[in-house]
C-alpha cells in the first residue's frame, strides 16, 4: 500500500474524511500527538489500526468527537463530574472514560464496557471528524512501544506502507497525550497523566484519585512498554544534584566508548558538551512539546545513550515524568 501525505487544506481534509467513511485508516494531527483514526462504527477498519501499529488488541482506543453533544452518541451515562470536565475543558487535551453504549464496537474498547471520549483542540482534527460525520477512534499514530509522533514525518517513518493516508497539519502544540480520567467508579480516577494539568481539573471536579507506584495496571494500556527509542534512556531524578550526576554519567559513557547525548533544560546548557546536547527548552511546556521528537532524533543521530533531565511532578511536569519513566524503563541516575 502506498501511503499518501496530504497537506491540511479543505480539499484534502474532504479526501481524508471520505477515506475514513470508506473504512480506510488515516493519520491526523491533534494538539496532543498525531492520531491514527478509523470510523469508530466499522469494526473491520478498527482492526486495521491494531495491525498497522502492532498494538495488543486489549489496549482500548480513544473515541474522538467533533461536538460535545456527540458524547451521548457513544456514552450511556455521563456523571456530573464528567459533565463539568466536558463543559470546562473540551475541546482540549483531556479524555473522560464513561459507560459505553452498545453501538460502540468491542474492537474499539478492547472488550471493556466503557468508552474513552475526547474532543481535540485542533481545527484540522475537528474539521476532519465533522466532515467524516462519525466519531473517529484513534490511538497515537506510531508503531506500538515507540515514542508517540508529533510530526507527520514521525508517522511516515513508522507506518509508511501500512496506512492509506497521513494528513499533515504541522507540529503538535502540546506534544504529550491527553490526561485520561475514569468517571465510571465511585470517585474520579486518573488513568494517565497528560497534556491537561490534573490540578486544573481538580479545581472543577474536586479530588481525583491517583494511584502512584502501583504495579497493577489500572487500564489495559498501562501494562505495555512505551515510548522507547532504540537508544538506551537514563533519567536523572529531579533534585539539586541532577546536573552534576548527568555530567558525571555522560563522561563515564564517553570513557566507555559510547555515543551519548544529553536532554536538559536550556538554562543548564552550559554545563554540557554542546556537540551532544539537545535543549528541552525553557519551560515544562517546551519539554513536553519536544520530548518525543528528541527521543526519535537520538535514533536518527545514531546515539547509543540518552541522558534526560528529570522533572518535578506538578502541572504538565507529571506527564513528562510519566513518559520519561516509561522511556527509561526505571533506569534512573
Ligand atoms: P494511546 O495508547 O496513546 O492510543 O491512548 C489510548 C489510551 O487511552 C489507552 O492506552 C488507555 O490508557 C486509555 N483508554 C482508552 N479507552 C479506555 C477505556 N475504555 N478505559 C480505560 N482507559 C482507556
Ligand atoms: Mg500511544
Amino acid at each position: 500500500m502506498e501511503t499518501q501525505i496530504y497537506q491540511s487544506n479543505q480539499l484534502n481534509i474532504k479526501t481524508c474524511a471520505r477515506l475514513l467513511q470508506e473504512g480506510e485508516i488515516v493519520a491526523f494531527p491533534t494538539e496532543t500527538v498525531y492520531g491514527l483514526g478509523a470510523n469508530a462504527f466499522l469494526p473491520d477498519s478498527v482492526k486495521k489500526i491494531y495491525e498497522a501499529k502492532g498494538r495488543p488488541s486489549d489496549n482500548p482506543l480513544i473515541v474522538h468527537i467533533a461536538d460535545k453533544t456527540w458524547v451521548d452518541v457513544v456514552a450511556d451515562f455521563v456523571p456530573d463530574g464528567a459533565k463539568k470536565v466536558i463543559e470546562n475543558f473540551m475541546p482540549g487535551p483531556v479524555t473522560v472514560v464513561l459507560k459505553k453504549k452498545k453501538i460502540v464496537p468491542d474492537s474499539v474498547t478492547g472488550g471493556l464496557d466503557t468508552v474513552a471520549v475526547r474532543m481535540p483542540d485542533s481545527k484540522v482534527a475537528l474539521d476532519l471528524i465533522l466532515e467524516a460525520g462519525v466519531p473517529v477512534c484513534a490511538p497515537s499514530a506510531n508503531t506500538s512501544s515507540k515514542p508517540s509522533p508529533t510530526k507527520a514525518s514521525h508517522v511516515y517513518d513508522d507506518l509508511n506502507g501500512k496506512i492509506s493516508a497521513i494528513l499533515d497539519g504541522g507540529e503538535c502544540e502540546v506534544g504529550v497525550e491527553s490526561t485520561v480520567i475514569d468517571f465510571t467508579g465511585e470517585k474520579p480516577r486518573l488513568l494517565r497523566a497528560g497534556g491537561m494539568a490534573l490540578e486544573k481539573i481538580e479545581e472543577v471536579v474536586g479530588e481525583i484519585e491517583v494511584v502512584r507506584g502501583s504495579t497493577v495496571a489500572l487500564c489495559p494500556g498501562m501494562k505495555y512498554k512505551h515510548y522507547s527509542p532504540s537508544s538506551e534512556v537514563f533519567v536523572a531524578t529531579a533534585d539539586e544534584n541532577a546536573v552534576g550526576r548527568m555530567v558525571a554519567f555522560y563522561e563515564k559513557c564517553v570513557s566507555e566508548g559510547k555515543k551519548a547525548v544529553v536532554i536538559a533544560m536550556e538554562e543548564n546548557a552550559r554545563d554540557f558538551d554542546q556537540n551532544h546536547f539537545y535543549s528541552a527548552g525553557k519551560s515544562y511546556e517546551d519539554y513536553a512539546r519536544k520530548l518525543f521528537s528528541l527521543l526519535r532524533q537520538s535514533d536518527d543521530d545514531g546515539y547509543d545513550i540518552v541522558i534526560a533531565q528529570g522533572v518535578e511532578e506538578k502541572g504538565i511536569g507529571s506527564s513528562i515524568a510519566n513518559r520519561l519513566e516509561k522511556a527509561c524503563g526505571g533506569k534512573f541516575i
